[in-house]
């Protein structure tokens, strides 16, 4: 078969180098760099990214880690250690099953109840799961704003559920060597070997549609013809690309009410390690930064010699974008008064180029109703795969149906 696939993020070039083995396939990318928001961004001798922070969810045994495999991209992920830690008030560090010791006697009595919420809930939110106690809502808001980009009240608990069951089936986080560069590059060059191309800027501008059937793309204003289209733009992107007598009611329906989740990324040049090690470092008693990580611990060649890169998360809890990266720099100071670093890069991310193009809990799986054109990346995650965990399980879910399909 032809295969065309629209954008080279994470969830294309996936896509990309598993259908090269058998098929012909072009990938295009409207920039002149491919990775979408997993690539490196060199910067001041510091290997900054486009979006990630240089971290796979699951670490070395997650669904991530075994697609590359399966695909026969080699990428070293080293797992982290300690996984994660909580930053206390008077800003100590507790392991991350530890919790306990952050919350007051009256919250730990509801722990028992909580953790059955935890694991059984099906309806409501994050914030019915932990009981809407406060305290644990702090830490649960902590936890979905590193993870997800979104709050505890912001996301469904069924999705949290299946969240902690795939961090109990899979694992906790690992750092790829090199950054995300590291696995977008062996990505690219496995779509290569496999006789595939990755063809940068040039922006696929239509999705070509006979009989209700995608028949290719028109591409950098050529018309390339293709058995499958696939989409790494996310669903709202790829509807704007074909004739929009296609488009289904229900279907615009529920593109009109999905939403991204936003965040923003702060970038630390740190002249002695701040965090301390390769792992998570949630932070609930903050105004806003979620968590951090220092990722140099496993890979020191992200940072010059002798320095760290720390970067900070934070869920965009309103839309003045000035006052949050404000509250998030503040909260740095606070947490690393009398410490060495500066401020590299602040980067905000929402919507054409947000943390995630669909707020976890709300995917809308690969199809659309053009027969052959399939969506993948991140507004089409897997069930409780968190960011690109889910790019990896919906790229998955897209390879199983086109292998049944044709
Ligand atoms: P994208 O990366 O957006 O790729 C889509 C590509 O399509 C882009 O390159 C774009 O230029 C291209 N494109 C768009 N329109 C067209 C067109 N018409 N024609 C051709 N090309 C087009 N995930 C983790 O697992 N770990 C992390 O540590 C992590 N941290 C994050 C931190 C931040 C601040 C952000 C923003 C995201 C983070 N994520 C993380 C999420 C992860 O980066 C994304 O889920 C993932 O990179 C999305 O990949 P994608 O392929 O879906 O989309």
């Amino acid at each position: 078969m032809d295969v065309a696939v629209i954008g080279a993020g994470l969830g294309g070039l996936l896509a990309g180098a598993a259908l090269s083995r058998e098929h012909d396939v072009q990938v295009f990318e409207r920039l002149d760099l491919y990775g979408g928001r997993f690539a490196n961004l060199p910067y001041k001798g510091f290997q900054l990214s486009t979006g990630a922070f240089h971290m796979i969810p699951h670490g070395p045994t997650g669904p991530l880690a075994l697609l590359l495999k399966e695909v026969g991209a080699k990428v070293e992920i080293v797992r982290s250690q300690p996984e994660a830690t909580w930053l206390t008030r008077d800003r100590q560090q507790v392991p991350f099953m530890g919790f306990r010791e952050l919350l007051s006697p009256g919250a730990q009595l509801k722990i028992p109840l909580a953790m059955v919420k935890v694991m059984g809930q099906k309806k409501g939110t994050g914030a019915d799961m932990v009981l809407n106690d406060p305290e644990m809502v702090r830490l649960a808001d902590s936890a979905c704003g590193w993870c997800l980009s979104t709050t505890a009240a912001g996301t469904p608990a069924a999705e949290i559920g299946a969240v902690l069951r795939n961090i109990q089936k899979y694992g906790m986080p690992g750092v790829p060597m090199g950054g995300c560069s590291g696995v977008v590059d062996a990505l690219e060059r496995t779509i290569k070997d496999n006789g595939g191309r990755v063809v940068l800027s040039t922006p696929v501008d239509a999705v070509k549609v006979e009989d209700g059937a995608a028949t290719g793309v028109v591409a950098g204003g050529e018309t390339v013809p293709a058995d499958v289209v696939i989409s790494d733009i996310g669903h709202k992107l790829t509807a704007g690309l074909y004739d929009q007598r296609y488009l289904e009611p229900k279907y615009a329906a529920v593109l009109d009410r999905v939403r991204p989740s936003a965040g923003i990324k702060i970038c630390l040049a740190a002249e002695e390690p701040l965090v301390g090690h390769s792992g998570v470092l949630f932070t609930p008693f903050t105004q806003r930064v979620n968590g951090l990580n220092e990722v140099t611990h496993v890979d020191p060649s992200l940072a010059p010699p002798g320095m760290h890169l720390t970067m900070s998360h934070q869920a965009m809890l309103t839309g003045d974008v000035k006052k949050e990266i404000e509250l998030g720099l503040q909260d740095l100071k606070t947490m690393f008064a009398g410490k060495k670093f500066s401020v590299l890069l602040v980067q905000s991310y929402r919507d054409d180029w947000p943390v995630n193009r669909v707020s976890s809990g709300y995917d809308l799986g690969n199809l659309t109703p053009v027969k052959g054109l399939f969506v993948v990346g991140d507004g089409a995650k897997g069930h409780g795969g968190i960011e690109v965990e889910g790019v990896a399980l919906g790229v998955m879910s897209a390879l199983d149906l086109i292998r049944k399909a044709y």
